[in-house]
């Protein structure tokens, strides 16, 4: 079993297909289900309003955005904030401006030869196979 601490909470579970632990899980739905029925009745709600409406954090209704569980047609005033600079947008992670400036400095990072920071994420590094190997390996002893 793959033990973690529960971002949200920091509570250890068993990590599974989601990130958070079970109670977290029926937290988030509580809380979309609180977004979702505000923007049934106030169509044209901002963003800051449904957050204060519903006690929900914004960065939580910009996941649930992102996630596509709350639709942006159905809410014409609804935006989140760009993930660099905090403007608000409609459409990917960050405004116009940020997004120039970052296909800049990658272009020039990559010029320079600098390696992707991005690692591997544990399931790529578990090796199933090996395991599986080493078992079949024992048995034709
Ligand atoms: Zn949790
Ligand atoms: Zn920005």
């Amino acid at each position: 079993m793959n033990l973690d601490n529960c971002p949200r909470c920091g509570k250890l579970f068993a990590k599974n297909f989601r990130d958070v632990c079970p109670v977290c899980i029926r937290e988030i739905d509580k809380e979309y289900e609180l977004c979702a029925n505000y923007l049934r009745e106030h169509k044209g709600a901002i963003i800051s309003e449904l957050s204060d409406q519903t006690g929900v954090s914004i960065k939580q209704i910009t996941k649930f955005i992102r996630e596509g569980r709350i639709s942006m047609m159905n809410a014409p005033n609804l935006s989140y904030p760009c993930e660099s600079c905090g403007v608000l947008i409609r459409e990917n992670h960050l405004c116009d401006a940020c997004r120039t400036r970052l296909t800049k400095d990658t272009r020039r990072a990559l010029q320079s030869g600098q390696p992707d920071k991005q690692s591997p994420s544990s399931e790529q590094q578990k090796n199933h196979d090996g395991a599986y190997r080493g078992i079949s390996q024992y048995k034709d002893r």
